[in-house]
């Protein structure tokens, strides 16, 4: 019998915090600026400057603790973290080390070991040929990016698939945006992940040897690079060879996994307090202001929809989770003739969910469409109350779509009101009846198989605007049945 492997992954996340100034010094924090125009003597690393920590990197930091539910150091300090790299001109990077300022706490089922505050490497540019220095190609640093305030963010290996890494990085993304503490672009870097990846026989208490997959930029290449990395490992253990702990990088394109160093030659950090700066000391007052900054996370407003709103787990979680698209919702809720109503929500969140959506794209926000909250909102109430049919609304949909309008307006203009009422609906049921005697004579005799074909002959009659239901009681009524 051959032996299942089941995935055990880890997660470590960088996130640039977005303050004005950088962690240690008065710098302004930049995107795309001209390299080198935004250092001083502290985040150039100059002999005798001295740090000053950001007291909003500090307030963002107890933020996202206080959003992920961990518990927040009342004291907490930094340290040096010493390594030699060209990006790195004091020769350590100031971070903290065994007093993070936070720990604990949890996520979509995912358990938080720490959150702790870091400054960022400067950044190194392979300028190639048109940097070239004595006839040989050149790399080059930009030191704007030195010293950008991150906040590293570490889970337990809590996670079993690369399906489920993405979707809680997917929430902690959503989260950390509506907290407004970060951009959380990763193409840009503000939202970085390394993966951590080991396989163990299924009942094994121990975890495996485990691998690092180092800064992916994508979602999508992040669960595809995890896994290329599981089926690796478990190709390895099944030709009875060992995994090795090493840090490897996933080129997305040739899905090739290649080691960048190993365990040999892993880092001894040598960390020790940095004399430079005093403890963090959290204050009630600090807290307080956190705790006030708090908007209402994804989580809670996914948990809310469902509670409140009775919507069903998969619709709440996709507006919960797009928050441009829970706002817009909420903006149609309230603007339904019964006004913010549970009623009118599951309908009106369908129609957002399934007919907005496909209609505008994927991932386009419908505060930027021609469709006001008002219109759809005003659309399914129509519909509910059948005035006109869900395939006419859906006729409706496309022109507010395309131009905007009001629905009642564009159901008057190109008569697509549903065609109903005995008055209206019978003349057509009889002249459907007659245009199909044997039909007709197969239902009189209790034989309802056929029913569809008189439907779609009132369909066709009407261009889609009775309703179905009606039209087979009035076959009935008129055969006498
Ligand atoms: P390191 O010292 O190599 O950085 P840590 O113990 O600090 O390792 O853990 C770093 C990350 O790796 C954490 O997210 C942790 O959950 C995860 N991790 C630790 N051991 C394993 C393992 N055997 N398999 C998968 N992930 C692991
Ligand atoms: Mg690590
Ligand atoms: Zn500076």
């Amino acid at each position: 019998m051959s032996v299942e492997y089941e995935t055990v992954i880890g997660l470590e996340i960088h996130v640039q915090l977005k303050t004005n100034t950088k962690m240690f010094c008065s710098c302004a924090l930049t995107f795309g600026e001209p390299p080198n125009t935004r250092t001083c003597p502290v985040c150039l690393g100059l002999p005798g400057a001295l740090p000053v920590a950001n007291a909003e990197a500090i307030h963002l930091g107890l933020m996202i603790g206080m959003a992920l539910g961990c518990e927040l150091a009342p004291r907490s300090k930094f340290d040096r973290k010493q390594y030699f790299y060209p990006d790195l001109p004091k020769g350590y990077q100031i971070s903290q080390f065994d007093e993070p300022l936070c720990a604990g706490g949890g996520i979509g089922g995912v358990r938080i070991h720490r959150v702790h505050l870091e400054e960022d490497a400067a950044k190194l540019v392979h300028a190639g040929t048109s940097g070239r220095i004595h006839g040989s190609a050149a790399s080059v640093v930009d030191f704007n990016r030195g010293g950008t305030p991150l906040a590293e963010i570490v889970t337990e290996p809590d996670i079993s698939s690369a399906e489920q890494a993405g979707e809680f990085l997917r929430l902690l993304r959503t989260t950390l945006r509506v907290l407004g503490v970060s951009d959380v672009n990763m193409e840009e870097g503000s939202l970085r992940c390394d993966a951590n990846i080991s396989i163990r026989p299924v009942g094994q208490a121990e975890l495996g040897v485990k691998t690092e997959l180092k800064n992916m930029n994508s979602f999508r290449y992040i669960e595809k690079g995890i896994r290329a990395e599981v089926a690796r490992q478990e190709a390895l253990l099944r030709a009875g060879e060992p995994v090795t702990q090493e840090t490897l990088h996933f080129d997305p394109r040739t899905e090739q996994l290649t080691s960048m160093r190993s365990k040999e030659e892993a880092h001894d950090y040598r960390y020790f307090p940095e004399p430079d700066l005093t403890p963090v000391l959290i204050t009630p007052d600090m807290l307080e202001r956190a705790h006030a900054a708090l908007p209402e996370l994804p989580a809670a407003r996914q948990e809310r929809f469902e509670r409140d709103l009775s919507l069903h787990p998969d619709t709440a979680k996709l507006l919960a989770w797009r928050t441009e698209l829970g706002d817009w919702f909420e903006a149609a809720l309230a603007a339904s003739p019964a006004g913010y109503d549970a009623a009118a929500a599951g309908p009106l969140a369908n129609w957002t969910t399934n007919e907005l959506i496909t209609r505008l794209g994927t991932d386009v926000d419908p505060a930027t469409s021609n469709v006001a909250p008002a219109a759809l909102a005003q659309l399914v109430a129509l519909v509910a109350a059948k005035t006109v049919t869900a395939n006419a609304g859906k006729q409706v949909l496309d022109v507010l779509v395309a131009e905007g309008g009001d629905p009642a307006a564009i159901i008057e203009a190109q008569g697509l009101g549903a065609v109903g009422g005995e008055d209206t609906l019978a003349p057509v049921v009889q002249a459907a009846l007659e245009a199909n005697p044997a039909i007709a004579e197969r239902l009189r005799g209790g034989d309802m198989k056929p029913m569809g074909v008189i439907i779609g002959h009132v369909m066709r009659e009407t261009k889609g605007r009775a309703d179905g239901g009606e039209v087979t009681k009035l076959v009935r009524a008129e055969l006498g049945l």
